[in-house]
Parts: C-alpha cells; structure tokens; sequence
C-alpha cells in the first residue's frame, strides 16, 4: 500500500456560496433568459470538477468548455446534452469523440459542418463570428444551405468589447439577429458576464457568464452583485527573526530596516503566485495585514509578521485576492489572476 500523501501546504479557499450566489444574480439579471456557464480551462482554474456540481445545484443547465480534454471531467457530473465544447470538431476523431459521449460540439465553419454531418449530424450550437474575427462561421456564409441540415441548439456569438460602452456592441447584436433569423435554432445566445449588463437586446434565450461567477467584476456596475469566490491559502512553515540590516529573497530586493519577524509560507510563482506580487502583496490572518517582503520565489513566499505576534508555524494566512483590486494592483487581467492558479492547490 502507498503511504497516503499528507494535506498539502496551500489551499484555494473556495466559497461555494458565493458561487451560487453569482450565478443566481447573473441569471436574475440575464431576464427571461437563463444564465449558463462557461466552466472552461478547468472552470477558470477553479477546479471543474468543484464548481458545476455548486452551479449544477443552483439550476444552471448549459455548460461550455474549450477543448474536447476537458469533457471526461464533467461527463458523471452533468448531462452530455448539457454540455458544448466551443472550439468545435477540428478533426474527425472529435466529431466521432462528440457523437460517442453525446455531447454538443459548437460548429464554427462549414468544414465543421460536413465533419460533424459525416458522423452522424445530431444536437449541435453554432458559433456565428460577428466581428471577434477568431473562431465561428462568418456572417457571408449564414445563408449557407449546408446548415439547413443541422440541429442546432443554441446559435451564439460572442462580443469583443461587452465591458466597454463601444457602439460595435450594437452592431454585433445586429448581426447576431440577422445570423438568428436566417438560421433555424432552438436558443439564441449572445452574452458573456459583462454583456448581460448591456440589457435585453442582447439576452437572447441563453447567457453565458464565466469570469463574473468566479468573482471577477468585468464592469463597475456589476461590483454589488459579484462576491468573491476563490482565496489563494498558506501555511507558514518557518519564523525567523530577521536582524534590521539583513536582506531577504533573491537579489536582495528588501532590506530590514528594523529588527523584523518574518514568515515563509509554502507559495510561489509556480502556484500562480506571481513575481509581479514581490513586495507589493499582502496576506491577511487573525485580523492582520501582513505584507509581502522581497521577491516571491518559486515555491516560497516571505510575510512580514512583526505586527503579528500571535501567528506562528503551521498557521494558515490568506492572499489578498479580491479580483477587481489584485488586477489594478498587478496589470494582470482577472481571468489570469485566476487561470495561473497551480496544480499544487489542495482544492
Ligand atoms: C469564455 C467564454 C465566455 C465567458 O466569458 P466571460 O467573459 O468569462 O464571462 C462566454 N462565451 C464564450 C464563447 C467564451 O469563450
């Protein structure tokens, strides 16, 4: 028998009732459409396997991932039928992939459409590109007569600039009505988290959200609603007592000044703790501020513990990770700042 792997040294807090919470106030705010969720890249980071059962509870029913590698995670947690993968069938092993599991591919081309055709056809969505210019079947080709012949589920788009007050929203709504007219379907689907903000031109029958229900805030008039979900935890492994004079961490980057206590707690850039944080981060426990000191290493980061004395080995200290603040602190987007999350989180 393996000797059984103790607890690991660092944790995702994770607020499951935020979570529903999130998804509860982006489907009340998406109308009379209901809100979906896209749960791709392991569901932000998050853990997939973590969050659509919580979502799943809540009532969402639609879930999206990216990469067909993502679906054997979710197959005993959702209905196939409830799941699409966006990038769509690229090969003939995925279509075939797609009409085994019975899950929905989302065609984006009409090679996808013959590819997904030869293997059967079956309940599919259709991505329609209204001006991303990346990924879905142009809007010259929506006329098309190869597509009468699919069964389409949900006829989406997707909006370059939902979080902005740009006017190409309206032009790409516009586009996506003319795409949900000349193209049978059963739902209409346009909007990311930020773009159920934007009102019920754009809600069509089914939203989308991601980064909103992880607790990322994508415009300021969403803040009140959106709660944070996830927090980066530690364990302290080592107090020191740092002499005024002495240097910590590579290169040097900060000197005491005074004599200091000094934590070093099991989290590094490789955990998605990222050098941008180096002394600029700041940790919390037992009601104190605990700053970063020195370049954040690979698996080690140091806290200063001077103002806490109460704190000692083996306690547990959390990232101030609130979304909206972490990316204006760091000029990483939200959706990094929870995507670069490591394997090494006990989650
Ligand atoms: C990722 C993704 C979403 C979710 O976007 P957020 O900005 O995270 O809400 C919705 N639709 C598509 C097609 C996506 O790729």
């Amino acid at each position: 028998m393996r000797p059984e792997v103790p607890a690991p040294a660092l944790r995702l807090g994770f607020d499951s009732d935020a979570l529903k919470s999130n998804w509860q106030a982006l489907d009340r705010l998406s109308g009379t459409a209901r809100a979906g969720a896209a749960v791709k890249a392991d569901g932000y980071g998050l853990g997939a396997r973590l969050v659509v059962p919580v979502l799943h509870a809540a009532g969402c029913h639609d879930f999206f991932v990216a990469h067909w590698s993502e679906v054997p995670d979710l197959l005993d947690l959702a209905a196939p039928g409830s799941i699409s993968v966006l990038h769509g069938p690229t090969t003939d092993a995925e279509a075939a992939f797609a009409m085994a599991c019975g899950v929905k591919p989302v065609i984006n081309s009409l090679d996808q459409v013959r590819r997904w055709l030869n293997v059967g056809g079956g309940r599919c969505d259709l991505m329609v590109d209204t001006g991303m210019n990346r990924l879905g079947l142009p809007m010259s080709q929506i006329g098309d007569e190869t597509l009468a012949a699919l069964d389409i589920d949900v006829l989406m788009s997707h909006l370059v600039s939902a979080e902005e007050e740009s006017d190409f929203n309206a032009v790409q709504c516009e586009r996506w009505r003319r795409a949900c007219t000349a193209i049978p379907h059963l739902r209409s689907s346009l909007c990311n988290s930020a773009g159920i903000a934007l009102g019920s031109d754009y809600h069509g029958d089914l939203t989308r959200p991601g980064i909103a229900l992880y607790g990322g805030v994508p415009r300021a008039d969403m803040a009140s609603l959106i709660r944070q979900v996830v927090i980066p935890q530690a364990v302290i492994m080592q107090v020191r007592e740092v002499a005024q004079g002495e240097t910590i961490g590579y290169n040097a980057t900060f000197t005491a000044t005074r004599p200091m206590r000094t934590g070093t707690i099991a989290l590094g850039y490789a955990d998605g703790y990222l050098r941008c944080w180096s002394n600029t981060g700041r940790f919390h426990a037992a009601g104190r501020t605990l700053p970063v000191l020195g370049r954040v290493s690979m698996d080690m980061t140091v806290i200063d513990l001077s103002e806490a004395s109460e704190l000692k080995e083996g306690d547990w200290v959390s990232a101030d990770y609130a979304l909206p603040d972490a990316s204006a602190a760091t000029g990483l987007s939200q959706y990094e700042l929870l995507t670069v999350l490591g394997r090494r989180f006990g989650r």
